[in-house]
């Protein structure tokens, strides 16, 4: 265990026993999913250079700031998980944002990826993220946003279908974000180049049939249970709501 690693725990007291436990290798990986979802080339020889960031980098981020947290968490979808991602603790960082878009900027640029127009992704978890990998790139950033239930591209912003873009958000559970974010671009005519994500917790490439490549930072595949079936309620484990309230200090 690392050291920060016990650190989180003890301050997660009275959560779960079992964190460090799940924190296996089995379900972490930072390979890239190809199209074909089992493409683990993409990352090919990058994954060993000595610049890649690797899992436990990134992983560390998201612990110093407190971002990802084990324990028993109740997810927006109702399910119970062992683990909770808030990219807004490590985005609200910029020089850890940073890091993160260099790492994603340097993942394109080994795919044979190095150039994009735009970078975009769904408000509001998404604003700061696509800003950053944006400004790693060289490219503009743009969000899509809710209005009366549908998402739009607002505020005068302009894709054309000669742009190379880039869809970005920060977590993927299921990427459905990132889909109506596809949605709109196709009402312009546009083909984003691939789709990308600080963490990934859908187990796979959710747009594998999109023919997209996915690049996440992490491969974190959420545990998750309906709450008559989870494990963690069966032993006592208190249940958090993560909210968007913060906690006072
Ligand atoms: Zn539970």
């Amino acid at each position: 265990m690392h050291a920060d690693e016990h650190d989180l725990m003890t301050n997660m007291t009275n959560t779960t026993t079992n964190a460090a436990a799940n924190m296996d290798a089995s379900s972490l990986d930072t390979t890239n999913m190809g199209a074909s979802g089992k493409d683990s080339t993409s990352m090919g020889t990058s994954g060993k250079d000595s610049t890649s960031m690797g899992i436990e980098r990134v992983l560390d981020l998201f612990r110093e700031t407190q971002a990802m947290l084990e324990g028993h968490f109740v997810l927006s979808s109702g399910l119970h998980s062992d683990r909770y991602f808030q990219c807004a603790l490590v985005l609200e960082r910029p020089d850890k944002a940073a890091i993160l878009a260099e790492e994603m900027a340097r993942q394109l640029r080994s795919a044979g990826m190095p150039r994009f127009d735009i970078v975009i992704g769904p408000a509001l978890g998404a604003v700061t993220w696509a800003y950053e990998v944006a400004r790693a790139l060289g490219a503009r950033a743009q969000f899509t946003e809710r209005k009366d239930d549908s998402m739009q591209l607002r505020r005068g912003f302009q894709v054309k279908p000669s742009d190379a873009v880039f869809v970005v958000e920060d977590v993927f559970t299921t990427g459905g974000s990132a889909r109506e974010v596809i949605d709109v671009l196709k009402t312009y005519g546009v083909t984003p180049r691939a789709v990308g994500c600080i963490v990934n917790r859908s187990g796979k490439n959710p747009f594998e049939q999109d023919g997209l490549r996915l690049f996440a930072l992490a491969n974190v595949k959420a545990e998750a249970w309906a709450p008559d079936d989870c494990p963690l309620c069966k032993a006592r484990v208190p249940l958090v709501k993560p909210g968007s309230r913060a906690k006072p200090a």
